[in-house]
């Protein structure tokens, strides 16, 4: 049953061979075995003394120093166990979990209920745990196997505790490379889409992901799409669905939209080469602005989001207070105002010019002598600027002056320019050179003599300086700034607006620089836009009842001639709902991002054929406690996320409403989707480059016999070394499949959320998961001794009154690492640090022996005749430290932690014979360990001695021999401080007499004493 593949060797050999080290058969451990019984053990057991299979029957190669910290030779004794098989035991509880599925759900729900100790007919708390779903492009690379890891440990281990977990998958999976495959390669998108969906389904469960299948979703699917087309149609009918033009890169050969991704790095189209154009289309947008003050003022409540997110949102959010100043404008025939938006005002008096889009109404206005430089500048415009770097500010005049409201007869230009949009405030700007970079940057190119009205605080010489450059903080307004000159820039402002406002050409004005959502996308793979477009009644939504718009099947794919859907005459041709005469469809599918802005509600209803999900059930199950995903998605997902979920809980879809949730104190509340935010940092492999050339090199071109010292075969020399993100053109990728195949998906697991935590880069290190997978032997081990002990299963509570040293600290440990892992799993998510404590914890337990079941008493000591190398501890309390170890495993190597928890439970004693396998309760179906907190207080206290500030030496003491007065403390301290020997050195004179005090202080409950001489 464990051992798949099998090679017999003799112990020794087998252990020589893999390990290096030391001979299992130590007196103690014949000792042991001649004492033990094997009546209640089956034989194969006790063959493994004379003949056993291969611990691993993977191979890997063994560097000592990748686990000093995790081994001693200890763990190399022989085990009562056969050695453990990865692979036969991830395919054995891949195959119970998915027989046992029902019955352990049942059971759970049970568990969880009675846990809460709740009272029949009431549900246990939920716990919503999801990690982002990834885009179905056909392979699982380490970053997914990263996020699935915690997300899997994390549902383990809240069902262990009581919750009544939700942890869903699903599919984003609509988008352009489908569509892409299928220009390419003649692949129907919904047939790539759902091959690549199967195989990634199989790689999850490799990986020993346990999620709710049953939840499962993909976006491309009618039952799932009608209802992001059902959400359409209520942002519209709420008015924040509307239409305007915006831009779109246009391929003129193919006549066709292009995405930015097909966009060549010289502006050409990816397909046919030709140079793209900018082409205004009228398209559909989500008027997400509306929900800006919200969206900002709310990140106050995400306690639990990492501030370097939330301040990604503020940013791009970017609101500022400022002022809008009407300018006059004087044309030949008529004459209009230009508004403009400032943050600034207390600059106004520097205004030399003003620069607006060359979309602004005002450039109607402009004379015959402007206007073929105009147009020749707008024609420039419309190339796609493909540079990395933004280009830099171009205008030209256009002829018009306006009248500065503050100086009465100063004309200033009016320029249109490249760096300010039509639909970003009022499409002009007041151009400041003195006072704004790139304002001063277009004035250079202007030749403009550049004015300053600010200055910084003066400096002690009288002038600061302002020559040559651009100051762009706030101070005090120089003497040019008429009545408002020596105030500072903020008592300034607000005078000016208040005068500005008085005289009517001027107002307070917060802005944003958020935008609305451009939705609308020229594409055939996603939710087709659920509108009809009538000559008579305009665009008319698509009736809720007639929902879903079906994308059609038959479609081809030639990347010319527009939206394939366009093309789909009997698909576009429709009757208009509203008057019956003849229609058509908007053939524009929806950004990609508007599907994954909702899928975390209908995981919570799934099937719901009605609606997108029942008030009652998106009420109890929202918000996501945690939420796990890739940094890159901090500002766009999680945004429109928010924004979606906001809409949903303020039109009632979910929530009690803010009145009553505002008094529950639910958190985060107000509609806010997710709770936790753990953004996990970036898999990065190792890279090595020529370091001549600077040339990446393959794997196989690089010498790696000496992992640490690289060579390059070509050359013998040393390549340059570093680690970077994955990629195809670097060679560093890893295939988490290959992991899994040569270490197992336990070790793999392990290994990857040990290396790092969550939330930093982890860089990927395959010598070194061989650690991990001596970690589990050592595990294994443990659990054979176990077995052996004797003792049964069970509840176990132990007094520290009765127990010997050894067994205090290893108690001691335990209840640390109980209270660790807890802590771990339900806020500080640092899974290295708990599994550091795990391996510490198997480490103690690797060095005391389960004494023989004669001294049940355990106060007294086991033995006092012989001088023991190990240390002595009772059976049940070895036996109850090894089953808590299990449980706190099982979670992070589940199918691992399956095989010990059967292992420990059918062969206990204290059933009357070994149980049938496959009979044992999961150990998902245990209740998580508790610990004691009067467990944790130490035996020994180290106390710091400082003399005169500086620490000196240490001194131990027991802690019951402490004192509980502040003078009997002091006494006490004092006493053992002048015994010790380095008391002399900084205590006492030359003489030895005692030198004197001045002042002593006990600090920390007696972790540290004081001394002042
Ligand atoms: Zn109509």
């Amino acid at each position: 049953m464990l051992c798949r593949r099998t090679t017999t060797l003799s112990t020794s050999t087998q252990q020589t061979r893999l390990f290096h080290l030391r001979t299992p058969n130590t007196p103690r451990l014949n000792n042991l075995s001649s004492t033990l019984s094997f009546t209640t053990v089956p034989t194969r057991v006790r063959a493994t003394s004379t003949a056993v299979p291969l611990i691993f029957s993977r191979q890997f190669s063994y560097t000592p120093s990748a686990l000093a910290s995790t081994t001693t030779p200890d763990d190399l004794k022989a085990s009562p166990l056969a050695p453990v098989d990865f692979a036969a035991i991830e395919q054995k509880w891949l195959k119970r979990w998915k027989e046992n599925k029902a019955v352990e759900a049942q059971a759970g729900a049970v568990k969880a209920a009675s846990a809460q100790e709740l009272p029949a007919g009431e549900e246990p708390d939920k716990f919503y745990i999801l990690s982002m779903f990834p885009y179905p492009s056909g392979n699982l690379h380490m970053g997914h196997v990263r996020v699935y890891a915690i997300s899997d440990a994390l549902a383990r281990a809240r069902r262990m505790m009581g919750f009544d977990v939700v942890h869903p998958m699903g599919w984003d999976a609509f988008g352009l490379p489908a569509e892409n495959a299928a220009i390419e390669r003649g692949i129907h998108p919904n047939e790539w889409t759902v091959k690549n969906i199967a195989v990634m389904k199989g790689q999850m469960e490799k990986i020993l992901a346990d999620f709710d299948w049953d939840r499962e979703l993909r976006t491309c699917s009618p039952e799932y799409y009608r209802w992001t087309q059902y959400l359409f149609l209520k942002l519209h009918e709420a008015g924040l669905a509307y239409q305007k033009e915006a831009v779109v890169n246009w391929d003129p050969v193919d006549e066709t939209v292009l995405a930015n991704e097909q966009v060549d790095s010289e502006g050409k189209s990816w397909r046919s080469g030709a140079v793209v154009e900018k082409r205004k289309l009228r398209q559909w947008f989500f008027k997400i602005t509306e929900y800006a003050e919200d969206l900002l003022q709310d990140l106050d409540r995400l306690q639990h989001w990492p501030e370097r997110v939330k301040q990604m949102q503020r940013n791009w959010i970017g609101k500022s207070k400022g002022a809008e100043f009407d300018f006059k404008v004087n044309t030949s025939g008529s004459s209009g105002d230009i508004q403009v938006f400032t943050s600034r005002p207390d600059t106004v008096f520097g205004v030399q010019f003003l620069a607006v889009s060359v979309e602004h109404p005002i450039l109607e206005s402009v004379p015959v002598s402007h206007q073929q430089q105009l147009e020749e500048f707008k024609e420039s415009l419309k190339k796609v600027n493909t540079s990395e770097t933004e280009p830099g500010p171009e205008g030209v005049p256009t002829g018009l002056m306006a009248d500065h409201p503050f100086l009465q007869g100063t004309k200033i230009p009016v320029y249109a320019v490249n760096y300010v949009v039509s639909d970003y405030g009022t499409g002009a700007v007041m151009g400041v050179p003195g006072h704004d970079e790139r304002d001063f940057a277009f004035a250079k190119t202007q030749g403009i003599d550049v004015k300053y009205v600010v200055t910084p605080e003066p400096t002690e010489g009288g002038k600061a300086a302002t020559e040559g450059g651009v100051l762009t903080g706030r101070g005090v307004l120089m003497g040019n700034n008429g009545e408002y000159s020596g105030l500072t820039s903020e008592a300034a402002a607000e005078a000016i607006v208040k005068k500005a406002d008085g005289l009517g050409f001027g107002r307070e004005k917060t802005s944003f620089r958020i935008r609305d959502w451009l939705l609308s996308r020229q594409r055939y793979w996603g939710a087709p836009i659920p509108m009809i477009h009538c000559q008579g009644c305009g665009p008319v939504p698509v009736p809720v009842e007639d929902l879903p718009v079906v994308l059609p099947m038959d479609v081809s794919f030639t990347g010319r001639g527009g939206s394939p859907l366009k093309q789909i005459d009997d698909w576009v041709k429709c009757s208009c709902p509203k008057c019956g005469g003849s229609a058509q469809r908007d053939s524009d599918t929806m950004d990609t991002f508007v599907d994954s802005s909702w899928y975390f509600l209908r995981y919570l209803d799934p099937h719901n054929t009605n609606i997108p999900f029942s008030h009652a059930k998106g009420t109890s199950g929202m918000p996501v406690d945690v939420y796990i995903g890739g940094i890159e998605h901090a500002i766009l997902h999680l945004l429109y996320s928010r924004f979606l979920s906001k809409f949903a809980w303020k039109t009632g879809l979910y929530g009690r409403g803010p009145e009553v949730e505002d008094k529950a104190g639910k958190e985060p509340g107000r509609g806010e989707p997710f709770k936790v935010l753990l953004t996990q940092g970036m898999v990065q492999g190792r890279t090595f480059k020529d370091p001549v050339t600077g040339a990446f090199l393959k794997p196989d071109e690089v010498d790696l016999s000496d992992p640490a010292n690289p060579i390059q075969k070509s050359t013998g020399l040393t390549p340059n070394q570093s680690y970077e993100k994955m990629s195809k053109s670097k060679y560093n990728g890893v295939d988490p499949e290959d992991m899994i195949t040569s270490h197992g998906a336990d070790a793999t697991r392990l290994h990857v959320l040990y290396k790092a935590p969550p939330s930093e880069e982890l860089e990927w290190d395959e010598q070194s998961i061989v650690g991990m997978q001596r970690f589990l032997a050592k595990v294994w081990k443990v659990v054979g001794n176990a077995t052996q002990t004797g003792a049964g299963t069970g509840a176990f509570e132990p007094s520290m009154e009765t127990m010997n040293k050894d067994e205090r600290d290893l108690w001691r440990t335990l209840n640390h690492t109980v209270k660790e892992l807890t802590t771990s799993f339900q806020s500080t998510y640092a899974f290295n640090t708990s599994i550091a404590f795990l391996i510490k914890l198997t480490n103690q337990l690797s060095t005391v022996t389960p004494s023989s079941s004669t001294t049940t008493t355990t106060s007294q000591p086991a033995s006092k005749k012989a001088k023991k190398v190990q240390a002595d501890v009772s059976p049940e309390l070895y036996q109850h430290t090894a089953e808590a170890l299990v449980k706190m495993l099982s979670p992070l190597a589940p199918a691992f932690g399956e095989e010990c928890w059967e292992t420990l439970q059918s062969r206990s004693s204290s059933t009357s014979s070994v149980k049938t396998p496959g009979t044992t309760p999961s150990v998902f179906s245990e209740t998580w360990p508790s610990f004691h907190e009067s467990a944790l207080k130490e035996d020994k206290i180290v106390c710091g001695i400082q003399v005169n500030g500086k620490s000196r030496f240490n001194i131990e003491y027991d802690v019951s021999e402490l004192p509980g007065d502040k003078a009997g403390q002091e006494a006490f301290l004092r006493d053992l401080v002048y015994k010790h020997e380095r008391a002399q050195k900084w205590l006492l004179d030359d003489g030895g007499k005692v030198r004197d005090v001045k002042k002593m202080i006990v600090i920390k409950g007696g972790k540290l004493v004081s001394f002042v001489l």
